[in-house]
């Protein structure tokens, strides 16, 4: 960082320009994302958002900025009520679970955990007070089946995100198709008023009994923790109709205050070419890719790498070559650990300059990871064939490595590989757990074990004496 701010531009979808970053306060940022709704695992079009806010969130750290980022958790919705209702479990009990595998997924793809996930059942006093709010200033009112409405048309900046006129939207239309007993047809709830469907899930409240609506939420939670105004918002380019164009209308509606001074969407993921759906049997959670043996890193390493606003093919071919670029990046610091040499041309210094500038360069460019990671890559070749022919003394060599370290602090791709020679004892009990499975004759098992082993670089050899266990050379 040169100066006290370095001059960052985002793509900001309300006023659809390139602008120059500047924050509430100077040096510290507060976002807000949409987090996950937890009634099942989170697919791979998911963690593409959630990559591409860690990316960002990573860029302005290392920019110097202060980062506070919230992520709700949404456990309160009609698919987390019928999920629970089919498995005959309490709400809080089958959220819980897929909460705890939302957190284990974001920890194997090296997510920096966000600073609060505020769960929405947590935060219903917030909510009914923020409709109270609305209820007070005549924006929101009370539906002939008790469910309360925000009335659109009271709020005349309604459409500014998405740019939807609210003269199409009673044409007909997509907005709130499950929703009743409005006054106009494009108003839509903020809280519903219990229905049989709910069963046991509703709360007693100044509102009425029942339960609030999706996108109160956000409005109530995101003020609760980052104020009234605040810097980021993101999420999928799907939630900006009518998810966030709601928020604004509850947030600035109540306060009349500017709700999020930048907000960023990111383009939707396809697979193989085409929209991924359970029909098309091209539906991947993380799950089924690490089931498959895929290593997390390189489908975070895929998933980020392109620019967020574009439209993502995810492939298989991708996937193996993202595999690839990673272990590049790895061997590469893993050879810069061996030089010894003393012999330097004075080279390296220039291509480090080259290379923090166009990396940093295309990262304040609305983080355009693709022109700095080919930075990057023509660096690692440049240096490579500079150790080939021996001209990379010790030193150089030394700083390098500290330089890719700092630039992983942005990718989180490449890792402490001392600390993965620190892992045995993990290892050890794996391979031990396969070597039991063989003993019992548990095939099925002792081969998942070592497909699980594969995915971490561990590669099995069964001899006269016992197994025996290398790291995989790429
Ligand atoms: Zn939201």
């Amino acid at each position: 960082m040169t100066s006290n701010q370095p001059s960052i531009c985002f793509f900001n979808t309300l006023t659809r320009k390139k602008e120059v970053f500047i924050p509430l306060v100077p040096s510290k940022v507060k976002i807000y994302t949409c987090g996950p709704t937890v009634y099942d695992y989170a697919h791979i079009g998911n963690f593409r958002a959630f990559l591409f806010e860690d990316l960002l969130k990573r860029w302005l750290v290392y920019q110097g900025f202060k980062v506070t980022h919230v992520m709700n958790l949404t456990d309160i919705d009609d698919k987390t009520i019928k999920g629970s209702q089919k498995q005959g479990i309490a709400l809080a009990q089958f959220t819980d679970f897929y909460i705890k595998a939302f957190f284990e997924d974001i920890k194997v793809l090296n997510i920096q955990p966000a600073d609060v996930y505020p769960k929405a059942t947590d935060h219903i006093p917030e909510m009914v007070q923020l409709i109270k709010t609305l209820i007070a200033k005549c924006i929101a009112y009370k539906g002939e089946d008790g469910s309360i409405y925000f009335s659109v048309c009271k709020f005349p900046d309604y459409g500014k995100l998405s740019h939807i006129k609210v003269s199409e939207l009673k044409a007909g239309a997509r907005v709130c198709q499950d929703e009743y007993c409005k006054e106009e047809a494009q108003d839509f709830a903020l809280w519903k008023a219990w229905t049989l469907e709910d069963g046991d899930v509703f709360w007693e409240t100044e509102l009425g009994k029942g339960r609030p609506g999706w996108h109160i939420e956000c409005s109530a939670m995101s003020s609760k923790y980052l104020g009234e105004t605040f810097d980021i918002h993101c999420g999928g380019v799907d939630n900006m109709f009518p998810h966030h164009e709601n928020e604004i209308a509850q947030s600035e509606g109540a306060t009349g205050k500017k709700f999020v001074n930048y907000w960023m969407h990111n383009e939707h993921l396809q697979v193989e070419g085409k929209k991924m759906s359970k029909r098309f049997g091209n539906f991947y959670t993380l799950r089924d890719l690490l089931a498959k043996g895929y290593d997390p890193i390189a489908i975070r390493y895929l998933l980020m790498s392109t620019h967020y606003r574009q439209q993502f093919n995810f492939t298989f071919e991708g996937l193996e070559a993202a595999k690839a670029a990673v272990e590049r990046l790895r061997n590469f610091v893993r050879r810069l650990h061996e030089v010894e040499g003393t012999t330097s041309t004075g080279k390296v210094a220039t291509l480090m300059a080259k290379l923090e500038a166009g990396f940093g360069g295309s990262m304040d460019d609305d983080l355009n990871i693709g022109i700095a990671l080919s930075s990057l890559f023509d660096f690692v070749r440049e240096i490579n064939s500079m150790l080939d022919a021996n001209i990379v003394s010790k030193d150089e060599a030394a700083e390098v490595g500290g330089l890719m370290m700092r630039l992983d602090e942005v990718l989180g791709v490449i890792g402490k590989l001392e600390v993965e020679e620190a892992l045995p004892s993990d290892i050890d009990a794996l391979v031990q757990k396969r070597e039991e499975a063989r003993k019992a004759k548990n095939w099925k098992e002792a081969d998942t074990i070592r497909a699980q082993l594969k995915a971490m670089g561990i590669v099995l050899e069964d001899t006269a004496q016992g197994v025996r266990w290398h790291k995989e050379k790429a």
